[in-house]
């Protein structure tokens, strides 16, 4: 029978054994202490198992809860040591074998659980209680009447013996008579209370309908009331009640006395306060959490009209270099001194400061004029910053960034003000941090848009809502079609076509133009292969492929590019890949590796919007390029007639360094026959543009090739 040394079922047995004698001193049981042990021990083994089910079963805690009350543990420092010894032995001895922090998150919801299950069964228990005296003071009320110390044996063990406060008074408040848990409860004594009148029991928190009930009853129009009622102690400390007040009536039916029945709740209602304040503060900074927050702003959203609200959303700047540098313990201290002096700004009515988490805090300000007070107290909070922070003997300076939102009450919700808030201190980082920012529906709507599209994107490429457009390259010398540029776009479901100026710098950011970019040179080499095959007589047709600097800095770039061409059975000297020139202003040796490797291998590399990085010409040498894209600026400063002459010296300077060094120009963004015809005479190899054609489906590179070679 007996488990091994030190098996679960002993560590069990151990965990009862503590719990027994933590509860044993405060239970008004006749049970010894072993004897208890032995009735808690099924109620460790619930917790124990409620502790290791996936999904935590609540109602296992509650019934554990209310399994204490039936226990006769039913005094509240009963249970605040039963969630102490949870708190501190449940997860020790009984979840050896599982994830510590995921078993002291279930535990901490297994003892608000527990207590929630043991008010309920408290108060049903008391419930009863009081329904018991209630039945055997009516009928005992014959006796009452005829002798105001009722002799009547079993009344008066109910009354003496009830663990709830007892009292009769007559109807016009003179207190008759009291039982002994009612002194204990006001501190009192027997003579002092007999002397009192109840209507002089009023406070400040009773219920609006307290005393109309009670005139009621002493009225005779009703037979009883039921109300929770606070009551001053002589030594001035509050007492919280159940209160349940009934009228008896004499033989003849007239009222003549009133039965009053309490039950003692304070240390109850402490317990909820203590739960309730745990619920919605957090734990580091003592400040309001998220929860509270979120309903103070729905209050203040919910407001009236004329009422207005401000909210300062501050996330600190470079709080996790401090983090990361001088450890946790030390970012803790950081945190709870910035609580205490945005603590310090909020002081006036209707205004408040929260933690949502992290380093990120909430200030919110109320009332009708918090257009100039929102300002002042995002003002308020930077000047707080402003003084270091002395942490182990170092002094830190904070600096936050604040995206403010004020407006009327009543147009939107909790969530969109406070995302409002959030995409506005971004604003604030991204501007350089160490600011406020004023919220803007403009700037709101892009962020949007921009957030949307970069969650979308992932999707987007598996359900294929990509396509690629081809604008052909044309031969300046005799306006053969020569090849084509691969440009993607996106078929997005609601917004339509977008351009790669839309998604292109979203992809990059999130990493997804990798697997962007090898699906366009995929799709683009399978359709030069094509066009190689229909048209071969039109001359060999060259595809033109962008890379974004991250694709040049992916190890897989010469592997996947070589793969795809193997695959699709497509020469090398077929593509021409674009990179910008800024991606290579500055380019190291181990930067230009893979551009240099495939060079080797007879692919192009063009410049892409030269003449834009201000590059320094000399370097030209030095780069795996055999192609300058000449930016379309310099095509628009050709449009009017006659061209500047010092561009046209400019770009002519450019062409003949580039064939110099041996590189092929194009030019992009040609839309007159005028600039095709001055940028041929200028020396350009070849020309892309509208006046060719615009960027479109591949069919129509087919007919403009065919044309080219039948015409
Ligand atoms: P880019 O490589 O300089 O592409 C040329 C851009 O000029 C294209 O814009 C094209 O539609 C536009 N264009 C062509 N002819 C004319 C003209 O005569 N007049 C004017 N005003 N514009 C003309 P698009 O398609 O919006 O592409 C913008 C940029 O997006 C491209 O600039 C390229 O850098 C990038 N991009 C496009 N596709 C890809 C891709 O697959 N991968 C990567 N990484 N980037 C791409
Ligand atoms: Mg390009
Ligand atoms: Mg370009």
């Amino acid at each position: 029978m007996s488990a091994e040394p030190d098996g679960p079922e002993d560590r069990l047995r151990r965990f009862a054994t503590i719990w027994s004698r933590a509860v044993f001193p405060v239970t008004s049981t006749s049970l010894t202490r072993p004897e208890l042990e032995e009735q808690l021990l099924p109620l460790a083994r619930r917790l124990s198992e409620a502790l290791h089910t996936r999904t935590l079963d609540a109602d296992e805690g509650r019934a554990v809860g209310a399994a204490l009350v039936a226990a006769h543990c039913t005094d509240p420092e009963a249970l605040s040591r039963t969630l102490d010894c949870v708190d501190a032995y449940l997860v020790l001895y009984c979840g050896e074998d599982g994830d510590q922090e995921e078993l002291r998150v279930r535990a901490a919801r297994l003892q608000h659980a527990m207590a929630a299950g043991f008010a309920q069964a408290l108060r049903e228990r008391t419930l009863a209680e009081q329904e018991a005296i209630s039945a055997a003071a009516l009928q005992a009320q014959g006796v009452v009447a005829q002798a105001l110390h009722a002799s009547e044996a079993r009344f008066r063990a109910v009354f003496e013996g009830a663990a709830i406060g007892i009292g009769m008074a007559d109807l016009d408040g003179n207190i008759l008579q009291v039982n002994g848990a009612l002194l204990r409860m006001f501190g009192l004594s027997e003579q002092n209370l007999r002397s009192r009148n109840v209507k002089e029991w009023t406070h400040p928190e009773d219920a609006p309908q307290t005393w109309t009930l009670y005139e009621e009853l002493v009225r005779g129009e009703r037979e009883h009331y039921h109300l929770e009622k606070a009551f001053y102690r002589p030594d001035g400390t509050v007492l919280w009640t159940n209160l349940t007040v009934s009228l008896l009536r004499d033989a003849d039916g007239e009222p003549q006395y009133q039965l009053a029945l309490m039950e003692d709740t304070t240390e109850r209602r402490l317990l909820n306060l203590r739960l309730r304040y745990e619920a919605t503060h957090d734990a580091l900074t003592g400040l309001p959490n998220r929860t509270f927050f979120f309903e103070r702003l729905e209050k203040a959203l919910g407001a009236g009209k004329g009422q207005r609200f401000g909210l300062c959303y501050l996330d600190l700047d470079g709080f996790k270099t401090v983090n990361d540098s001088l450890g946790h313990s030390a970012g803790d201290r950081l945190l709870v001194e910035v609580a205490d002096r945005l603590q310090a700004c909020t002081t006036a009515p209707g205004e408040m400061v929260a933690r949502l988490g992290g380093d990120e805090f909430v200030a919110l300000t109320t009332g009708p004029d918090t257009e100039r007070e929102v300002d002042e107290l995002a003002a308020r909070i930077m000047n707080a910053l402003v003084a270091p922070i002395s942490i182990d003997g170092r002094e830190l300076t904070v600096r936050g960034s604040i995206g403010i939102v004020e407006g009327p009450a009543g147009e939107r919700g909790p969530a969109e003000v406070l995302r409002s808030a959030d995409i506005t201190m971004y604003r604030a980082k991204s501007a350089g941090g160490n600011r406020f920012e004023l919220a803007d529906e403009e700037a709101d709507a892009r962020a949007i848009t921009r957030h949307g599209l970069t969650t979308a994107l992932p999707a987007a490429l598996d359900r294929g809502e990509f396509f690629i457009e081809y604008q052909p390259l044309v031969h300046l010398g005799d306006g053969s079609v020569r090849g084509a540029e691969a440009l993607v776009r996106w078929l997005h479901p609601q917004h339509g076509v977008l351009g790669p100026d839309r998604f292109i710098p979203l992809a990059e950011h999130t990493g997804l133009i990798v697997p962007l970019g090898r699906w366009v040179l995929e799709q683009s080499v399978r359709q030069a292969r094509e066009w190689r095959e229909r048209y071969d007589d039109a001359g060999p047709l060259r595809i033109n492929v962008n890379l974004s600097p991250c694709q040049l800095t992916h190890p897989g770039l010469v592997q996947d590019t070589v793969d795809i061409l193997e695959r699709a059975g497509v020469e090398p000297d077929a593509l021409c890949l674009e990179v910008t020139e800024s991606a290579l202003i500055g380019a190291d040796d181990d930067l230009l590796k893979p551009l240099r490797r495939l060079a080797e291998m007879g692919v192009d590399i063009a410049l892409d919007d030269f003449g834009t990085g201000y590059s320094n010409l000399a370097n030209l040498r030095r780069l795996p390029v055999s192609i300058l894209k000449l930016d379309r600026s310099f095509t628009q400063s050709m449009q009017q007639f006659p061209a500047d002459p010092v561009d046209l010296k400019i770009v002519e300077g450019i062409v003949s360094l580039a064939h110099s060094l041996d590189l092929a120009v194009t030019v992009e963004g040609v839309e007159t026959g005028a600039q095709a015809e001055q940028l041929r005479i200028l020396g350009c190899d070849t020309a892309q543009g509208w006046y060719y054609a615009r960027p479109g489906p591949p069919e129509r590179l087919h007919e403009l090739a065919l044309v080219d070679a039948t015409g």
